[in-house]
Formats: C-alpha cells, sequence, structure tokens
C-alpha cells in the first residue's frame, strides 16, 4: 500500500492538514489510533487566521463565527456567581475589542469535539482517506521515502503503508517525533492539572455578564472554571492529584458558589509545558502542531491555532513538489519558516502575565507584540521569500505592514466583477501576480504565473488603495504564495534582474 503522504494524528492539526492536501488535490492517508474525537475537549478557541484558512477551503461557515470585535475576558472571582474582584488582560494595555476588518473573518468558540467532525466530513469529501482505530507502531524512513508498522486496533491486523513523506501530528507526547530522537527546548515543564468536565446550564446565565473565565479564588481552595459555550462547563484544578467523585463535586459546587444541579461527564489530566522542537524535519518525516511546539492553553489561541497554520503552511509546499512544480528545497522553508514562528509565540505566551510567574527564573521576558501583530502580523523568512530583510520586525500589525515581502497579504474588501470580495479570497490555490503593469503582466505570462490586473480587475477602496496597502507603485508588481504570504515584489516595472529574483523564489524544479 502507496500512498504520497500518511498523516499519523487525526485531531485538530492532522485533520486540519488533511482537509488542506485534499483540497490541493494531494491523495494522502490519515491514520489515528483512537476511534472518535476524544469526549474530553479541550480548544475552543479558533482565531480569525484559523478561520480565514477554513473560509479558503470553503468550510468557514459551517462554523458558527463570533461577533465582530468579541474578545475573552477573564476576571477574578471568589466563585462564578460571586463579584468580579478584578479582570487581567491577556496583553495589558491592549483595548479588549480589536479595530475591525482586518480580516474577512471574526475567529469561532467551538468546541474541539463539535469542530472536529466537521472538519473530519470535509476531508473526506475532499478525497481524504481516513483510518480510525490505526495506530502507528513503528517505521522507518529511507531517501526515498517512509515505510510505516500500523496497527488495525479493532481488528488486531498489522500491515504496512510505504509513504513519500509522513506528517506527525501525533500530539506533545509525539511518538514519530520521539522515536526519531528530534529534541525539544524552552521552559520546559510547568506542573499538570487535573480536569472535570460537567454540565450545567443554570450557570451558562454568568456568562451575560461578560466574561467566559474565572479564576477562582478562595481561602483554601483555587480552581479555573470556563465554558465550552454548549452548558458544557471545565473545572481545572492545580495539581497531579486524583480525586473520588465527591470530591470532584465539592470542587465544582465550591467553584459554582451556588446551589446549581450538574452532572459529571468526564475527568482530564493535561501538562503545562513550553517545548518547541529543535527541528520540524528530519528527512520525509514533518512535525506539526503539538507534536512540534507544546504551549500551554493561551488566550491568543497559540496551541491548535499555531497548529492548523502549521498545516496551512506545509499543504501547498506539499504539493508542489509531489506534483514537480517545485524543487523539493521548498520543503526546506517550512522548518525556516514555521519554527521561529513557534519560538515567538513561545516567548510572548512566558512574557505575559497569565505565565510570567511559571516560567521560571531562567526565562528572559521580551518585549510585548500586540494580539493584531501576533495573529495577522508576523513575519516569515526563507528562501521562499525575497526581501524580509533583517531589519524587519518579528510581528506588526497590519496597518503598521505595507505588503513586505513575508508578511500576510493584507485584507482589503475589493470590487471585482461587481462582487465584493475579500483581497484573500484571490488567493489560495496558486501564485499570483498581483500588479497594474501591462509589462509585468506580459512578463509572469510567459513564465506560467496567474496575474491579475488590479486597475482593471479589482476595485480597492478609495482609503485603501492597492498602492497603499501593497506598498506597490503602478510601475510595480507582487506576488502573492498559495497561503496567502507575499512572495516577493518589485517597485520597478520588469527587467532582467527583477525577473532573474522573480524565477528564483518561485523554487522550480
Ligand atoms: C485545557 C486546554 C484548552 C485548550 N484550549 C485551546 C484553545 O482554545 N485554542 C487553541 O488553539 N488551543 C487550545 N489548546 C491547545 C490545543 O488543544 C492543542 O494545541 C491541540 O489539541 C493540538 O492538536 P494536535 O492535533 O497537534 O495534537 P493532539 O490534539 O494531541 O492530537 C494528537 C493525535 O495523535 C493521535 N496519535 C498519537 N499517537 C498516535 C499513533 N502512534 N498512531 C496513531 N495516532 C496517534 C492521538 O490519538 C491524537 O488524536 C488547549 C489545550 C488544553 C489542554
Amino acid at each position: 500500500m502507496h500512498t504520497p503522504i500518511l498523516i499519523v494524528g487525526g485531531s485538530l492539526v492532522g485533520l486540519s492538514t488533511s482537509l488542506f492536501l485534499g483540497w490541493h488535490g494531494v491523495p494522502h492517508i490519515l491514520i489515528d489510533k483512537h476511534p472518535c474525537s476524544s469526549p474530553h475537549p479541550r480548544a475552543m478557541g479558533f482565531t480569525e487566521t484559523t478561520l480565514e484558512h477554513y473560509r479558503a477551503v470553503g468550510i468557514a461557515d459551517q462554523i458558527p463565527q463570533v461577533p465582530a470585535g468579541t474578545r475573552l475576558r477573564r476576571v477574578t472571582v471568589a466563585s462564578l456567581v460571586g463579584e468580579w474582584q478584578s479582570e487581567q488582560a491577556w496583553t495589558p494595555g491592549e483595548a479588549p475589542q480589536r479595530p475591525l476588518e482586518q480580516s474577512p473573518c471574526t475567529g469561532a468558540a467551538i468546541a474541539q469535539d463539535k469542530l472536529e467532525p466537521i472538519l473530519r466530513a470535509a476531508a473526506i469529501a475532499r478525497g481524504a482517506e481516513l483510518r480510525a482505530s490505526t495506530e502507528l507502531i513503528g517505521f522507518h524512513q529511507t531517501e526515498a521515502g517512509v515505510l510505516a508498522r500500523v496497527l488495525d486496533r479493532s481488528s488486531g491486523h498489522r500491515y504496512e503503508i510505504g509513504a513519500d513523506y509522513l506528517i506527525a501530528a501525533d500530539g506533545a507526547n509525539s511518538p514519530v517525533r520521539e522515536a526519531l530522537g528530534i529534541t525539544r527546548s524552552g521552559v520546559g515543564h510547568l506542573g499538570v492539572l487535573r480536569s472535570v468536565l460537567f454540565r450545567c446550564p443554570e450557570a451558562d446565565a454568568f456568562l451575560r455578564r461578560g466574561a467566559q473565565q474565572f479564576s477562582i479564588e478562595q481561602e483554601g481552595f483555587r480552581g479555573f472554571l470556563t465554558t465550552y459555550g454548549d452548558s458544557r462547563w471545565v473545572l481545572m484544578l492545580d495539581g497531579d492529584e486524583e480525586r473520588t467523585e465527591a470530591a470532584l463535586k465539592a470542587a465544582i459546587r465550591r467553584a459554582l458558589g451556588a446551589d446549581m444541579a450538574f452532572d459529571i461527564f468526564t475527568t482530564g489530566r493535561w501538562e503545562m509545558a513550553g517545548r518547541i522542537a529543535d527541528t520540524y524535519r528530519q528527512g520525509r518525516v514533518f512535525l506539526a502542531g503539538d507534536a512540534a511546539h507544546q504551549l500551554p492553553p493561551t488566550r491568543g489561541g497559540f496551541g491548535a491555532n499555531t497548529g492548523i497554520d502549521d498545516a496551512w503552511n506545509l499543504a501547498w509546499k506539499l504539493q508542489r513538489v509531489i506534483q514537480g512544480a517545485a524543487a523539493p528545497a521548498l520543503l526546506d522553508t517550512y522548518d525556516a519558516e514555521r519554527r521561529p514562528i513557534g519560538w515567538l509565540r513561545h516567548q510572548q505566551t512566558f512574557s505575559r502575565p497569565d505565565y510570567a510567574a511559571r516560567a521560571g527564573a531562567a526565562f528572559v521576558p521580551e518585549a510585548l507584540f500586540s494580539n493584531d501583530a501576533l495573529e495577522f502580523g508576523q513575519l516569515v523568512r526563507s528562501q521562499a521569500v525575497a526581501g524580509a530583510g533583517p531589519e524587519l520586525p518579528a510581528a506588526a500589525t497590519p496597518r503598521q505592514w505595507a505588503g513586505q515581502p513575508g508578511t500576510r497579504a493584507p485584507h482589503v474588501w475589493v470590487d471585482q466583477a461587481g462582487q465584493r470580495r475579500s483581497s484573500l479570497d484571490l488567493f489560495g490555490r496558486e501564485y499570483v501576480l498581483l500588479t497594474a503593469n501591462p509589462d509585468w503582466r506580459a512578463a509572469v505570462g510567459r513564465l506560467g504565473l496567474r496575474s491579475i490586473d488590479v486597475d482593471r480587475e479589482l476595485v480597492f477602496p478609495p482609503t485603501q488603495p492597492f498602492a497603499d496597502v501593497f506598498g506597490v507603485p503602478a510601475c510595480g508588481a507582487t506576488l502573492v504564495r498559495p497561503d496567502g504570504v507575499i512572495g516577493w515584489r518589485s517597485l520597478p516595472a520588469p527587467d532582467g534582474e527583477g525577473l532573474e529574483s522573480l524565477s528564483a523564489i518561485l523554487l522550480r524544479t
């Protein structure tokens, strides 16, 4: 049995990888050792960037998005029903609401076990082959490919799957990463938390006050209470202590602070840690998601969202290499682009008040980037980007950027043939050159690239002209990669040097 790509792990990141590969038309097999989603969801906050990726592949309308400007709020209380004692900002000094219109999406609050079935169905509809209850029990790689040994846990049958590439989306304890001996760095182990998941519709009324996360502080009792928005609540308790059902019920009552009816579903145990893999690639194996970067849950959504963004970055590169449109060197840019993002998020997590006290004395805090800079304005540097020089910051807000290579192409509502579209809707499947200069269009036509005439095909709003938001004058051009990252731009009209640098950035075979 052979497949171009074998994905190990079918949780949020593996399923998103499968969905993106399927959408790019890349055949693949995904295996997960479990029969279905975990009954104890973890993630529930999905950012605008994640929703932009889901919008590109056509599933954003299946995921209810939060109203524009919604912010996750955390307060300290004696109990859910008690007075708010204080409110903690994720990024101190930042307004609770961000300016609108930086994205066509607003993010989503949906429990992981409700999102995963949507991803699963969408991946299958786009050609994915998903094998549940199938565990990777060993593998080896050669220069030519990867041979995986798997166990069908429902029948006990063992068999092999050959693949050109393997993507390990197998979680923080990643057996694949461990087998490869890939080490990790970062603040390391911070502690273990126990959780209890329960249903309590009466508690939902307290969400109307505007906060969704509650740090419970009482004499002799501390906990962290939050909701999955569907009458399911989770209480997190510090420490690796096994509790009886009676003790769990008592803890829930203390956290709620009033006599409310509730039913316990299940319990969980989580390691809180900060660890980034020292490489995201070894030979034909790529690490994605928590296998690559283990971060504690943050209000920046740096866990699953970062992993889904890994998948978005990797999928188009694999497609181009597998289909022979790019040199294998394009795959080297995955580690080059994504590992610094993992580190940026690690440093920003432990420099913020939520986690600063846990990071340890050896951790040197860094200046904070704003939420918007981290969400929309992280810079990527690699061989697949020309001109993201060392003078540029690691992140800046969309308003501070103006189309520099290495940044996300800006979102602007444009008019295309009478239809209002986000500029982001122009990208996704292929490289696109935006220019008003017919000489650039003729030049890239000879290279087989798609170009858009920004004067004739698109109408930019008068307050956001193309030249300003993309930073390109009328004679110049800008190249947007399939993942919506600006890969190259030329301020002058085409000449030999400009065409050479454009050809080089495409990393063609
Ligand atoms: C309490 C909590 C709340 C969180 N909230 C958020 C949030 O709101 N937003 C956010 O972005 N992040 C959040 N996170 C982080 C987020 O849950 C993780 O980053 C995310 O689930 C990682 O996804 P993953 O697919 O990389 O790994 P995992 O979800 O760990 O999945 C790994 C998968 O690999 C499979 N697997 C492992 N080994 C094998 C094998 N040998 N063979 C086959 N399959 C295998 C497992 O069965 C599993 O399905 C939260 C985390 C916690 C603990």
